[in-house]
């Protein structure tokens, strides 16, 4: 079993098949992803429902690949991009951290305004040479509203999905979460009806989560007469795939010419991760290591 205080991941399916849905609580992996980037509430919000619906797309595909969502919007925030798979591990970044907006008149944060209009995109099994990739305008910017757009015009597949962040005004992040449910195909029109019904009681993810709801609990009640069984329970990380060697190759795939001028200019090489924001450094004796590889290739 995992441990009911940190983050984790519930899928589940319908007695009768045609209904799956997953929950997930990301309140850990957002605040992780604050602490890392430094945003502010608006990127925190915005980047924090990515990584919670990559979390969500990424756990949909059997095998264990990643999977990226790509927010690119027209908005301050740039692009947002969010990498995540079966194993609940997931890594993301938000273009500009650092871009605040007021609240709107609802005292909402303004996560659409933040990322503006643009197109999402989602790409599966990233590992492999031909990834499977799907895109669609940016209907509301609102993230959670997006992808469903996304999983019924570009995957012809009826969804619903909703993701939540909370954060204080002191950038406490107090709660973040989401959940996906999908109509498989063969769902009866009654059941349909009552997941419609149940799924628009849901108003707020990040209120549920903030009271102490469960992944497993927000699926109870997704469902709700309808009877499930839950499938698999994962717990979900921020994890970045980055690493000193893997940085080290990236080092060694650039030209002679630009790392020597580097060289000569700072005495050292150093690399950040964009994911994850963990700089790498070389100092000259390695880095001249780098250089007499790439030479000698
Ligand atoms: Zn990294």
């Amino acid at each position: 079993m995992t441990d009911n205080d940190g983050d984790y991941l519930v899928r589940a399916i319908s007695s009768d098949r045609q209904i799956r849905a997953l929950a997930v609580r990301s309140t850990d992996v957002v605040r992780e992803a604050k602490r890392r980037h430094n945003t502010t509430v608006l990127s925190t919000a915005a980047l924090g429902r990515v990584l919670t619906g990559s979390l969500l797309v990424g756990a949909m595909l059997k095998s264990g690949l990643w999977t990226e969502l790509r927010v690119e919007g027209e908005g301050p925030l740039g692009s947002i991009l969010a990498e995540a798979n079966l194993h609940g591990q997931v890594r993301g970044y938000v273009q500009n951290p650092g871009v605040e907006l007021p609240l709107t008149d609802e005292g909402k944060i303004d996560v659409a305004r933040g990322i503006g209009p643009g197109k999402l995109t989602v790409r599966k099994n990233l590992d492999l040479k031909d990834p499977y990739e799907g895109s669609v305008e940016l209907i509301s910017g609102e993230i959670g509203e997006d992808l469903t757009y996304y999983f019924t015009q570009s995957e012809q597949t009826p969804s619903a999905v909703g993701l939540g962040v909370m954060v204080d005004s002191d950038l406490t992040v107090a709660a973040a979460g989401g959940f996906i449910v999908q109509l498989m195909g063969g769902a009866e029109d009654d059941a349909v009806k009552m997941l419609e019904e149940n799924v628009n009681r849901i108003h707020s993810v990040s209120e549920l989560i903030a009271e102490g709801i469960k992944p497993e609990e927000l699926l109870d009640r997704l469902f709700g007469d309808l009877r499930f069984r839950i499938l698999a329970e994962t717990e979900v990380e921020f994890r970045c795939r980055c690493s000193r060697e893997r940085t080290r190759e990236m080092v060694k795939s650039l030209p002679a010419e630009d790392l020597r001028e580097v060289l000569s200019e700072q005495k050292r090489v150093e690399i950040r991760c964009q994911f994850c924001n963990e700089s790498y450094e070389f100092l000259e004796e390695e880095a001249r290591e780098i250089l007499e590889e790439i030479e000698s290739q």
